[in-house]
């Protein structure tokens, strides 16, 4: 007889893994489906230091979600390595198509996340891979003794460039306004690192390069004055790294009935529910003002344990 699950997340990341540890404590039969490497943006976080609790000091984000991964599988929630491209939300059995099977289950809690939002220049295509990054744990090591430069004023931005200096032979962040987003003692680390530079008021406008990265075009935004930067002659390249906050990865459920917000973010109640029956948010995709591990793993027990209460209504 075909499988249909009690729950099925579609993400492991923060939200999705907590959810699975509780859907999997309370006997539920859980699946976890996930495209790509466990943990969403954290996978691609070099240090975490603000999740409660946490056993060692700067522990990567790979680290932290390998022990979520291993406590949600230790209480019974199944996994999967699936993509899904198209749902079926409405009704009692909710259908996931996926690119290698269909998934039925009764709830779905979506935990897909979010993704780097582009810096928005022309030519940024062209360049990823070839000298543009998202993703300072996963491409440092490839600027060792470059020059590099950051976009973006928040948390993410000033962070990983802190990361990047220490691969990096000059960090500048280039933001579009005077003045940083970044929580003031993140800002205040920043500010004493001598290896960092700050360029204020100023958007990439456009790249250019033979094959690699070489040069960009940077407009000061009070001035309209564009400044073109080049490589130094004996390294040939540089590294752009777009921190400019994160897109929702909602895509999949437009035109379903899922109820989204102009930006594809999903609004819910406070118990995670969306407006269709049987489907949850938790973690990044849904509305709120507060996008950390902690609030991602909380958004998923409590979806998972609204899961539970509504099947003991079956
Ligand atoms: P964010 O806080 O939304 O910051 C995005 C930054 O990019 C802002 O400085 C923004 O400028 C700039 N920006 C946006 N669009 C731009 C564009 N088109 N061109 C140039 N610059 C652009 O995003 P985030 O830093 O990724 O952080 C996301 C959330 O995660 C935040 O809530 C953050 O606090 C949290 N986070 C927390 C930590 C931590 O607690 N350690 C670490 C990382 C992230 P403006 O300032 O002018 O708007």
């Amino acid at each position: 007889m075909e499988e249909i699950y009690d729950v099925v997340i579609i993400g492991a990341g923060p939200a999705g893994l907590s959810a699975g540890l509780y859907a999997g404590r309370s006997q539920m039969n859980a699946l976890i489906l996930e495209r790509g490497q466990d943990g969403g943006q954290i996978a691609i976080t070099d240090s975490i230091e603000n999740y409660p609790g946490q056993a060692v000091q700067g522990e990567s984000g790979p680290e932290l979600v390998a022990r979520m991964a291993k406590q949600a599988e230790g209480f019974g929630a199944k996994r999967a390595s699936d993509s899904i491209q198209s749902v079926e939300l409405n009704g009692d059995v909710k259908v996931l198509h996926g690119v290698k099977q269909d998934y039925k289950t009764h709830n779905v809690i979506i935990a897909s996340g979010a993704h780097a939002r582009p810096i928005g220049c022309e030519n940024e295509g062209v360049f990823t891979g070839k000298g543009v990054s998202y993703c300072a744990t996963c491409d440092a090591n490839f600027f060792e003794d470059f020059e590099v430069y950051v976009v973006g004023g928040g948390n993410s931005a000033v962070e990983e460039a802190m990361y990047l200096t220490k691969f990096a032979r000059k960090v500048t962040v280039i933001h579009r306004r005077d003045q940083l987003r970044a929580d003031k003692h993140v800002q205040e680390k920043a500010f004493k690192n001598p290896k960092l530079h700050f360029m204020w008021d100023s958007v990439v406008v456009a790249l250019h390069g033979e094959g690699l990265l070489s040069s960009m075009d940077v407009k000061n935004v009070k001035t309209g004055e564009i400044t073109t930067i080049e490589a130094d002659p004996d390294d040939g390249m540089f590294g752009l790294f777009g921190f400019v906050g994160t897109v929702p990865n909602t895509k999949i459920f437009e035109g379903t009935g899922l109820e989204m917000d102009e930006r594809g973010y999903i609004p819910t109640d406070q118990d995670m529910h969306t407006n269709l029956p049987g489907v949850y948010a938790a973690g990044d995709v849904r509305v709120k003002s507060l996008r950390q591990v902690v609030t991602a793993a909380a958004d998923g027990a409590i979806a998972a344990v609204q899961v539970e209460k509504s099947m003991s209504n079956y």
